[in-house]
């Protein structure tokens, strides 16, 4: 559905974007993550036809967003990060205008405007100014208004900034409900979110790509945890030995017993735990917890940035 090749974007001496690649396919919710001045805003610009890339490829749906820009933007809804919503219309109104500006035939629009207002909950609200509302409630009308043409793919440019913590829930599950019928791309900094919502991640740092993965992959390692009740002698030194262990950290538990991370080789799939529970019932050792190591999406992040 949206393909992009080597796109690179600059704005004077900053490099915004590096040559990006990337592919979402139809059905997928995508999540954009990246720390401020990454590139997110500017790769979904590129997209929705609003930004020239300096060089590049980017289709979506088989169309040339350079060269087909109109018919692009037809097939896409997009909320930017600032909505540009006029306070002094009401709901009504503003959708109103919106459908027509999106070519909904006129004979559609009652119809189309009552469906993007009931799924975005705003049925008891069309008759209030914008400017009245909740800044929750804006950005339900700017949801509202990314969807009213049917489109086939949304993209959201963080959708859920500057919102109070119930406002993001209720807006995270707006964003899950539409997903049953789009394809999203959404950005965000916020990793919880990435979380609650995609089943795949594309990490933007510095106008490239650092990681782009479901989020069970990213999360996976070849990595165990051991914890015993007490250290007997040589733990370690029996670990290392093991086939597939690259190194064993000793590491803190929470409940104060001795604790230890047995290293997997990067890239390996193996699951050592078999070769170390065969070990302690070996050795006798007082097993008190042994299980697989994963990785949070935090971890995973703050990796990726001490790299850059
Ligand atoms: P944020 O989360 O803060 O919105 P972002 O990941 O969306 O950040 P962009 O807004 O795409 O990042 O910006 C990428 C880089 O390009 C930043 O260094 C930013 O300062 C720069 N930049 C963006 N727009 C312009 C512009 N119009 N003129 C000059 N520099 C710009």
């Amino acid at each position: 559905m949206i393909e992009v090749k080597n796109v690179t974007k600059s704005y004077g001496p900053v490099e915004a974007l590096r040559g990006i690649s990337f592919h979402v396919a139809a059905g997928e919710i995508v999540g954009l993550l990246g720390p401020n001045g990454a590139g997110k805003t500017t790769t979904i610009k590129i997209l929705t036809g609003y930004l020239q890339p300096d060089d590049g490829d980017v289709t979506i749906n088989g169309l040339d967003v350079l060269t087909e820009t109109r018919a692009v933007q037809a097939q896409i809804g997009y909320l930017p990060e600032s909505a540009p919503l006029y306070p002094e219309l009401t709901v009504q109104a503003y959708l109103k205008m919106m459908a027509a500006l999106r070519g909904v035939p006129e004979e559609e629009q009652v119809a189309r405007i009552s469906e993007a207002v009931y799924a975005t909950g705003l049925t008891e609200h069309l008759t209030r100014p914008i400017g009245h509302l909740s800044k929750g409630f804006r950005q339900r009308v700017g949801l509202a208004q990314a969807i009213l043409h049917h489109p086939s793919l949304l993209i959201l440019d963080e959708p859920t900034i500057g919102l109070d913590p119930t406002q993001i829930v209720e807006i995270r599950r707006l964003i899950k409900r539409l997903a049953e019928h789009s394809t999203i791309l959404f950005s965000t900094h916020i990793l919880s979110e990435v979380e609650a919502l995609c089943d795949r991640v594309i990490i933007l740092m510095n106008g490239q790509i650092r990681a782009d993965a479901r989020l069970s992959e990213l999360a996976a390692t070849s990595d165990a945890i051991l914890v015993l009740n007490r250290a007997p002698k040589g733990v370690e030194h029996a670990l290392r030995r093991l086939d597939g262990v690259r190194g064993v950290e000793r590491i803190k538990s929470l409940d104060g017993h001795p604790a230890y991370r047995v290293l997997g080789r990067p890239g390996d799939d193996v699951d050592l735990c078999p070769a170390i529970y065969d070990l302690a019932r070996r050795e006798d050792w007082p097993l008190r917890e042994l299980r697989r190591d994963v990785r949070t999406l935090e971890t995973v992040f703050n990796e990726l940035a001490m790299a850059a």
